[in-house]
């Protein structure tokens, strides 16, 4: 098992093997630490083994939990990768480096907003619900080349890329390579896919930053109610 910065070494080996597996440049492939639910104590040792990308899924707990241990640690990057309430998003422009989770024109126009007060720009990607699941956030499939149209048109915001769930019950692999074709349908070069038991297959369809949570911290208590 080891520790967590030692399974941080292993999946850092894996990635940059999948990476060059399909000719790519590893450093072409942002790994993410997602940190959610994990204390400060848990997350020093990984930032002291050198990772500098965290992904946080609520806006809440990572504004808690993130300032000091920038102070301490110095420059890292945040991640917003779960959904943001358009009444959070001042909190989560001051904050995150990267949104994940942009996926309706409320929120894209409350981005917008904050943006041009903060004068502070976030990456944005757009996120995609390619397995039509109700109960998920994400733009359409079939939505989304419209989506992004009015992101750059109608609110002036800049695009980084495409973000995915896939279905947890499937394979994620046709997930995978539906969200390739509507980023480059669309001119988007990033492509946040893959997560602990799938980021290899992300990465040999193009994820340039992938979401890497249990490998890397262990298994995460249920969130309580
Ligand atoms: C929690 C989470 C992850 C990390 O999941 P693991 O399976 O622990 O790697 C990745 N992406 C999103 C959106 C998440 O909420």
């Amino acid at each position: 098992m080891g520790d967590a910065a030692q399974r941080l070494g292993e999946i850092r080996v894996r990635i940059a093997d999948a990476a060059k597996g399909r000719g790519r440049d590893p450093s072409s492939v942002t790994l993410i630490a997602v940190s959610k639910t994990f204390e400060a104590d848990a997350i020093r040792p990984v930032i002291a083994a050198g990772q500098r990308h965290f992904g946080e899924n609520r806006v809440q707990e990572a504004k808690a939990k993130w300032p000091p241990l920038r102070l301490a640690a110095g420059p890292v990057e945040l991640h917003l990768i779960g959904p943001l309430q358009s009444n959070k998003a001042a909190d989560a422009v001051a904050l995150f480096d990267a949104i994940h989770t942009l996926d309706r024109p409320k929120l894209a126009a409350a981005l917008a907003a904050e943006i041009g007060k903060l004068r502070r720009a976030p990456a944005l990607f757009v996120q995609v619900n390619t397995g039509h699941e109700a109960q998920k956030s994400g733009v359409a499939p079939e939505q989304t080349g419209r989506f992004i149209a009015q992101c750059r048109n109608d609110y002036g915001l800049s695009i980084s890329g495409l973000m995915c769930i896939p279905p947890i019950d499937e394979d994620p692999v046709p997930h995978f390579r539906a969200l390739a074709g509507l980023a480059r349908d669309n001119g988007l070069s990033g492509l946040s896919m893959g997560m602990s038991g799938d980021f290899e297959a992300a990465i040999a369809l193009g994820a340039t930053h992938v979401r890497v949570g249990s490998a890397i911290f262990g298994h995460r208590p249920p969130i309580k109610a």
